[in-house]
């Protein structure tokens, strides 16, 4: 049975239906409140969310969601790991990841507003991996194995800042407050057909952004769970964003302002409607 894990008020929550069910307490008390923790017992979730009965503690369209990871030791994010994005900047294909840091201070949940902190603020809808477990040297072929679920995320990222030094920072571009929308829910591998062809899409206001399937990555999963736990030891609640398809607002000198509305869906997993709100 699968499992949709997410987080109302710093609790942890299964998503069933049209119900919301606090874990601790419809887990008997054997499963934690805290989020973080959850995610950690992810394997004991399936056996809670196949057991709900009622009707929840609450109806999913009258709750506002937390980062359903609020706490992560670890973000990375996967810059050009698609093939349609690195065409479009004009860069060769890169021969390993790249790699960068999103500070855990920008996490932010998938309703929640991401204040404008530049002009040159651009969107980028990406498929988000959740390390379920403490590991190090993970193989390509036990990497699925070690993830707790996926989730919709937005890498934020404002331009000008992203380039203001040589080489580019990245991270700090990346890090502004607001700059990391998550969520709604990690969502257990078992609800997918194939985990690694997932349709994504990014709308800015009502106009289609961003339209791939996560099969396009040049990086797949494996490579980059195999990559990254081979430098340093991924915890359970390391998030890996995996990078973002064509169709960014830099390409074309449209950027983000307060009052938009950005849009992300992974199929599968869910949407999050993030209003921009100037600082
Ligand atoms: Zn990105």
């Amino acid at each position: 049975m699968s499992f949709r894990l997410g987080n109302v008020d710093g609790r942890a929550v299964l998503l069933s239906g049209v119900g919301v069910y606090d874990l601790e307490r419809h887990s008997g008390g054997k499963l934690p409140s805290d989020p973080m923790a959850a995610v950690a017992r992810h394997a004991d979730l399936h056996g809670v969310a196949a057991g709900l009965t009622g009707e929840g503690d609450a109806k999913l369209a009258d709750v506002t969601f937390a980062p359903c990871v609020p706490r992560p030791q670890k973000i990375f994010g996967i810059g050009l790991n698609y093939r349609s994005h690195a065409e479009e900047t004009g860069v060769e294909l890169p021969a390993n990841p790249v790699v960068f840091t999103k500070f855990p201070s920008c996490i932010v949940g998938p309703t929640d507003e991401v204040k404008i902190y530049g002009p040159t603020t651009d969107w980028e809808a990406e498929l988000v991996v959740v390390i379920g477990a403490r590991v190090r040297d993970v193989a390509k072929e036990n990497a699925w194995d070690v993830i707790a679920g996926l989730t919709c995320g937005q890498d934020v990222s404002e331009r000008t800042t992203q380039f203001a030094a040589k080489p580019p920072h990245f991270d700090l571009a990346k890090s502004f407050d607001t700059y990391g929308p998550i969520g709604p829910a990690v969502v257990s591998l078992d609800q997918f057909d194939n985990p690694a062809d997932l349709a994504l899409t990014c709308d800015v206001n009502e106009e289609r952004k961003q339209d791939a399937r996560t099969s396009d990555l040049i990086f797949d999963i494996p490579h980059l769970i195999s990559y990254l736990s081979g430098i340093c030891t991924l915890e359970p609640g390391d998030l890996i964003f995996t990078g973002t398809p064509s169709g960014v607002g830099v390409m074309k000198g449209t950027f983000l302002k307060p009052g938009d509305t950005v849009t992300t869906t992974i199929e599968g997993i869910g949407t999050m409607v993030n209003r921009c709100v100037a600082v």
